[in-house]
């Protein structure tokens, strides 16, 4: 993609209007996520020093594929779905990043979440572009083997720029451990060689890593501990509210609980409930695993949805949906601290009142990095075929997350930002300088 107007720009962050910076195929469509994360450069780009120089190649996708996903359905007749694969920056390495199975999925929303992965990837320094992927479709109005047909017919279509060292699917929405099989067996037939190491997330029986179901909630909690330190919040003490009891809120909930925190308050699809004295993680837990939802806990108070934003609590984890804190109820919230376990959960106006009220955040962009920094760890042991031990793995984690953590944490002390401002710059300063060294191609 040319470079043309990017390589002399000055690095103003006020200047250059986004609609200026977009590629003409979108001038039309630049409210989205994909608007909201220009901005986020434009943020930036005055802390980039003489790499600002290369800040253009942060606002343009390396490469977008957009791919016709036709399969016969179980009564006989065609369907087609719209598929894309965008791979943002290949910058420091392969792309990396998941796949999202959804009715509302977009070219700009994947180009988006593809720029985001480039930023965490790098935000916990591991060696991976960002990359990501989706299918505009229902997926609860497909049958098993019709859903096996559209991952099947996808992964081949975008098989001709993905491979264990192009580009790494992972599950994200919707997609999980047997779509990741399904995808890794397309690409090998096709391949004819087993490639394990084309995905990651998938089971451990086909190369999966251990640990890396818990990965994100465990990444959650250790930067939440970290955070809390520089408040001088005592973890022990703490009243937790939890916005989603997943794979993400579930586990960061539970590692909370261990350490003595009290989960006062838990949101998910079904229900809102309260417990002042703390709810048993653990029994909780086991009570979405057979009833699919928080909704009637035994001993809990049921509390109307709204009414989550007011709860008393010291640490608040959104970790379900986008756009969850916004400007009608950021000015609400009483935590002390944010820890974003879900993607884009906080809009950028919730985040200046949350700013202007002292309410420290942890960005996505480093607090849910746990999930790719085990997702790397899984396609290094693919590549050596040398499997590590849970306890070796949670430990690497830990490490990360914490490097990571205090990197940007010093970046927003030294120039007075918040930490998503300075997570972007920590990232897009390793993102353009191995840009630089790299050079132009011719
Ligand atoms: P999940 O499907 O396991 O859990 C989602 C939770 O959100 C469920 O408890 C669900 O009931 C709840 N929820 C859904 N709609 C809701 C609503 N309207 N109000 C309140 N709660 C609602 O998903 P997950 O894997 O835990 O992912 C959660 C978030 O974390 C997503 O934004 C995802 O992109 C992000 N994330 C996940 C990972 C990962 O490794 N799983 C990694 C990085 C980021």
């Amino acid at each position: 993609m040319s470079q043309q107007s990017g390589v002399q720009q000055t690095p103003n962050a006020h200047n250059a209007a986004v609609t200026h910076a977009l590629p003409s195929y979108l001038q039309a469509d630049h409210l989205g996520p994909w608007g909201i994360y220009l901005q986020q450069v434009d943020r930036v780009t005055p802390y980039l020093g003489h790499l600002a120089r290369w800040a253009e190649t942060l606002k343009r996708p390396k490469r977008a594929l957009i791919v016709d996903v036709p399969i016969q359905l179980d009564n006989g007749t065609v369907a087609h779905f719209e598929g894309y694969r965008v791979q943002h920056n290949t910058s420091r390495g392969p792309g990396k990043g998941g796949v999202r199975f959804h009715q509302d999925v977009t070219l700009s929303e994947v180009m988006a979440l593809s720029a985001w992965m480039s930023v965490k990837n790098a935000a916990v320094n591991v060696p991976y572009g960002g990359a990501k992927g989706g299918i505009r479709v229902d997926p609860k109005t497909l049958s098993m083997g019709e859903l096996e047909r559209l991952t099947r017919r996808y992964t081949s279509e975008i098989g001709i720029i993905i491979g264990p060292s192009k580009d790494i699917p992972a599950p994200d929405v919707i997609t999980n451990e047997q779509i990741m099989a399904w995808m890794m067996d397309t690409y090998s037939m096709n391949e004819g060689a087993t490639a394990t190491g084309v995905v990651t997330g998938k089971p451990i029986d086909l190369g999966g890593s251990l640990g890396r179901r818990e990965a994100t909630g465990r990444g959650v909690y250790t930067v939440g501990v970290e955070a809390a330190q520089h408040l001088g919040l005592d973890i022990s003490k703490a009243r937790v509210a939890v916005q989603g009891f997943g794979n993400v809120g579930g586990i960061a909930a539970k590692l909370f609980a261990q350490a003595g925190a009290r989960i006062v308050a838990v949101q998910d699809h079904g229900g809102t409930i309260y417990q002042e004295s703390g709810l048993d993680a653990n029994a909780l837990l086991a009570h979405v695993g057979r009833q699919g939802t928080v909704a009637g806990f035994p001993g809990a108070e049921t509390i109307d949805a709204n009414t989550f934003w007011d709860v008393p609590c010291d640490i608040l984890i959104p970790a379900a949906l986008e756009q969850q804190i916004t400007a009608a109820n950021a000015h609400r919230i009483q935590a002390k601290l944010i820890i974003e376990g879900a993607n884009g959960p906080t809009t950028p106006a919730a985040d200046d009142i949350l700013q202007s009220r002292n309410i420290l955040v942890v960005p996505d962009v480093i607090a849910n990095a746990g999930g790719v920094t085990v997702s790397y760890f899984e396609w290094v042991q693919d590549f050596s075929s040398f499997f590590w031990s849970e306890d070796e793995i949670n430990a690497r984690l830990v490490r990360i997350m914490k490097d990571a953590f205090a990197a940007v944490w010093e970046v927003a002390a030294e120039h007075r930002v918040s930490l998503r401002t300075a997570t972007f710059i920590v990232a897009c300063k390793r993102i353009l300088h191995a840009r630089e060294l790299r050079g132009l191609y011719p």
